[in-house]
Formats: structure tokens, sequence, C-alpha cells
């Protein structure tokens, strides 16, 4: 900027330092003229009274160093002339300054010399023989007078730059100094110059904005962390060229990245062939997906373009847990073919029985063996198609009247039903401990007592027991059911709780169950918030116990 101002300042200051020269020059060669001019016309009226006197030996006698005499005749025939040989000299009478003075006394004119450098002046008087007496004198044209001048004027010009280089830098200096002190920060602070309050106040008003508008941004980017920190689902935010600019807590753990991986490229984090190909493909088309196992869990990923004004700004990945759906719908799957299969079994033992008997081949004696087969078979039908309903509506989750209810006034409920089965098989029951109440769905509740009931005197030996006991604590009822049966493998603790899971086939088999029982029991249990246990030896016996908190009720 200093250059500037110096640059501005010199270049004014030598146009105005030639012009006032060219002035100058000028006004004085007009003033030094004009002096001539006088000086000619005195010596000219000085020397045409002594010529009147003391005649043409008067003209002989001057110096004419600085001046030119002429005498003309009033025909304008050159009697004398100070510079040539007069007989030489042509006729004068056509000479403005003679044909002026022949007519007023006294004519003057100015001549330009043929080589241009310089002009004649003709000072010319009438004598009072009717004579003319000329006088000229030669002056330098303003071009020769300049050109004469050239060097002094150069020096001048030169001297007068340097100085005004100096006075202009201090001045650039002092001018520019204020600026450079100006506190940008705090705009309306400065007390620099007048004409520069508008600016800083609508710089000040800029900050503001700014200001105004960072805050905003702050507050969005928190909200955004806030959300996306929260979030289950694994976000990942990058640029047009593949950086990283944004990764939620659950990407971070997704990936193994830390907060650091901040900037640096996806795939240093994430160099499967698959997410390659999935990022190339959402380049290109706006959007991909595909599906993944990481950490033992199924991932569903949603890859996304981001387009703005129909540029390419980066890529939006959003990572789904979909672990659960996928074992929900292999549960519905496989739950739909054991169902279909469930069904088919005793309705073509039912189908086989009666067309044995339709054709006659069952002998009348065997028709009551065949008749009760037919019933057990459709006992067997409606107890799956109960069994499914319950399930079904435990799967659907929908409300159901909850009150307070004993577990052991259930129990006993569901021993008194369960009272021949038990004599059958020999098997003594037993309900001890507290009242147990627990403020849940009665049907279900009962359902769950009598499924693992019915479980633990099916599967029990002759003279053995089954003992129901309820333990009610503050804040928790744990029921138990404990049997003295033929018990459960290690292996097996797990998966008894699978719809259709059942332990041995062909032993089971003897026994009417549908395989659905314990999975009732299960999901009836989480129902009520209940937590499901199973303690079991072979050959020794089991026991399940469901925890219930009853804190909240
Ligand atoms: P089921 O209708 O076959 O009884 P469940 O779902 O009630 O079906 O039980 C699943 C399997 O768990 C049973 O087939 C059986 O093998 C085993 N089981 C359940 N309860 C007991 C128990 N008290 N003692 C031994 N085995 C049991």
């Amino acid at each position: 900027m200093i250059n500037k101002i110096l640059r501005s300042i010199l270049t004014v200051a030598i146009i105005v330092q030639i012009a006032s020269l060219l002035i100058i020059t000028s006004v004085l060669y007009r003033y030094f003229g004009d002096i001539q001019i006088s000086q000619l016309k005195d010596g000219l009226s000085l020397a045409s009274r002594a010529m009147e006197q003391l005649g043409e030996s008067y003209l002989e006698s001057l110096n004419y160093d600085r001046y030119r005499l002429t005498w003309v005749s009033s025909d304008g025939k050159v009697l004398f002339d100070s510079h040539a040989d007069a007989a030489t000299m042509e006729n004068h009478a056509d000479r403005e300054e003679i044909k002026e003075a022949l007519t007023s006394g006294t004519g003057s004119s100015i001549r330009q010399s043929p080589t241009m450098t310089e002009l004649t002046i003709y000072e010319a008087i009438l004598l009072k023989d009717g004579s003319i007496l000329r006088m000229s004198a030669k002056r330098d044209t303003v071009f020769s007078l300049v050109l004469g001048l050239l060097q002094p004027i150069a020096m001048i010009l030169l001297i007068a730059s340097i100085l005004s280089a100096w006075l202009a830098h201090g001045m650039a200096k002092r001018v520019v100094e204020p600026l450079n002190k100006l506190n940008l920060e705090k705009p309306l602070e400065n007390d620099a110059y007048e004409e520069l309050s508008p600016l800083l106040r609508r710089l000040h008003s800029q900050q503001m904005e700014i200001k105004s508008q960072m805050r905003k941004l702050k507050y969005k980017e928190d909200e955004f962390d806030q959300i996306t920190g929260n979030m289950k689902e694994a976000l990942v935010l990058l640029d047009n060229t593949g950086r990283i600019l944004s990764i939620n807590p659950a990407a971070r753990k997704l990936f193994n990245a830390e907060i650091t991986c901040i900037g640096e490229d996806f795939l240093t984090i994430e160099r499967k062939l698959n997410m390659r190909l999935a990022l190339e493909e959402a380049k290109k088309q706006g959007h991909a997906d595909f599906r993944d196992l990481k950490k033992g869990r199924e991932y569903q990923f949603d890859l996304s373009r981001i387009d703005s004004e129909g540029n390419h700004h980066g890529m939006v990945i959003l990572a789904f847990d979909v672990t659960e759906q996928v074992n929900a719908e292999r549960n519905r799957r496989e739950f739909t073919a054991n169902v279909s299969h469930e069904l088919k079994t005793p309705l073509q033992s039912i189908i086989g029985s009666a067309e044995l008997m339709e054709s006659g081949i069952v002998k009348e004696d065997d028709v009551p063996r065949f008749v009760r087969h037919i019933r057990s078979e459709a006992s067997r039908l409606v107890y799956l198609i109960d069994d499914i309903i319950q399930l079904s509506q435990l799967d659907e989750g929908t409300e159901m009247p909850h009150e307070d209810v004993s577990l052991k006034v259930l129990a006993e409920e569901v021993f008194e039903v369960l009272t021949d089965a038990a004599k059958l098989k020999d098997v003594s029951l037993e309900v001890i401990g507290d009242d147990g109440v627990v403020n849940g769905v009665r049907r279900l509740l009962y359902v769950v007592i009598y499924s693992l009931c019915d479980n633990a005197i099916k599967y029990n030996i002759p003279g053995g027991s089954v003992k129901v006991s309820i333990t009610q604590k503050t804040g928790s009822v744990c029921l138990s059911v404990q049997d003295t049966g033929i018990g459960i493998a290690p292996e097996h603790h797990e998966k008894i709780f699978e719809r259709f899971y059942r332990v041995d086939k062909s032993h089971s088999k003897q026994s009417i169950g549908t395989g659905l029982g314990l999975s009732i029991v299960k999901h009836a249990a989480q129902y009520h918030n209940g937590i499901i246990s199973v303690e079991s030896k072979l050959k020794k016996g089991t026991k399940i116990s469901i925890l219930f908190d009853t804190k909240e009720q």
C-alpha cells in the first residue's frame, strides 16, 4: 500500500513540476519578449532622432552587436543596412512593418527565421524626410528556449523528484500507520480516520453476524453429536474424497476405530471388499446396501450419496444390527415348517386309522383300539393348536388385563387338575412356601405352572415326586418346580425353550407333548419380566425356576 501511495504522490508531483516549469517558462518568455520589444522601440526612437540630426554618418558610427538597423527610402529601396550590403538587398516596400510605418508613422512585425529556432522582431519608424528607419533583433522561439534550458530543467526535475519521493515516503508511512494499527477484532474501538467509520461499522455488524452464525452452527453440531451419539445404529459421514467427517460412538465400536480417525480415509478403518464395492456402487448409483457379519452379529449396511445442486458432496454410511430380525425371520420360517409337520403327523395317523376301519380290514375286536388312537391323535392336535394360539398371542404382545395372583393358589388348582395324571405315574405332588403374589395375567401364570408341573410328572419316574416351592421376598417372588425324574443333559438346557424342541424324540413320543410347552413358559415368564433358569442332572431330576420382579408392580 505504501508503494502505491508513493507512486501516486510521485506521479502527481512530477506532473505538477513539469506543468509549473512549462507555465513559468512561457510567462517569462512573454515577459522578456515584451521587455525586448519596448527596448527595441526605445532604441529605434533614440536612433531616429539622432539620425535626423546627424544623418547617415550616425548610422555608420554605431556598434551593431545586438541590433540590426536598416534605413529604407519611402519607395522601399534599402539605403543602409548594418548587417548587409544595402545595394544587394531587395526592395522592402512590401514588408509589413514598412507599410505600417508609412501609413501610421510606426510599424512592427515578428517573423520566423527559416530554421524555425529564431524569431526576428522588427520595429519601424517614419522619419521626417519620409524615409523609414527599421530596427530589428533576434529572439529564440519557445521551442529553442526550452531546448536550451533542457539540462537545468532536467536537473531541477531530478532534484524535485528525489525530494518529492522522500517526502512522499514519509507521508505514505504516516497515512498507512493508523491503518496498520487497526484492531479488526474490535472494529468500533478504533479511532483512525473519520472516513473509515462506515467501513468499521460494517465490519462490526458482519462480525456479529458471523459470531451468531457460528453459535447456531455449534448448537446444530452439538445437537447432531447428541443425536448420533445416542444412536444404536452406526453412522459415518464421508466427504467426496472418502475421508471421515463424522463417526458416531456406535460406528467407532463397530469398526474398532478411535475418534482420531476423523480426517482419515474411511478405507483405513474398513478394508473389506464388500464395503469397497458398495462405496463404488453408491458413488455411481447414489445408493448401495449389503449385509455382513461383524463381531458375531449380522449388520445391514446402507450407503447413500449426498448430492446438492448436481454436485457430489460425500456419503452417509448407516449400519443396523439386524441379528434379531434375521433370527426372528428364521424362527418364523422354522416355526411354520414345524407347525405344518406337527399338524400333518397326527392328521395322517387319524386318516390312516379311519381308512383302515372304513375298508373293513380292522377286526371287530380292534375297533376300540383304533378309535382310541384316533381320539388320542385328535387330542394331540387340539393341544397343539391350543399351544400355537397361546404362542402367537404372546408373539403379538397384546396387552392383557392384569390382576394380583397368588402363585400358591394357582399351583394348588393345577395340582387338582393333574392329580389323576400324577396318580397314573405314581408321582406325589407337593406345594410349599409363601403365597407369592404377582401382578399379572392369571391365565398365563396358570399355563406356566401347569406346563412345568405337567412336564415334571411326564418326565418323572414311578414313585417320584414333584415339589412346587414359592418364596416371596421384598421386590421378588421365586417359583420353582422340582422333580425327581429323568433329568436333562446340560447340552439341552438352553434348547428346551426353543419351539418344538424335544430332548428324546422316542421317549417324548410316548407322552403327549407338543414341544411348545417350555417356549410358552419362557415367553409368558418374559411377559411378566420373569427370569427363567434350569438346574438338572440326568437320572436325578430337574428344577426349573422363575424369578419374578415385583418392584414395579
Ligand atoms: P413337550 O411338549 O415335549 O413336553 P416342552 O417344551 O414342554 O415340550 O419340553 C421340551 C422338552 O424338554 C421335552 O420334550 C423334554 O424332553 C424336556 N423336558 C421338559 N421338562 C422336563 C423335565 N421336567 N424333566 C425332563 N425333561 C424335561
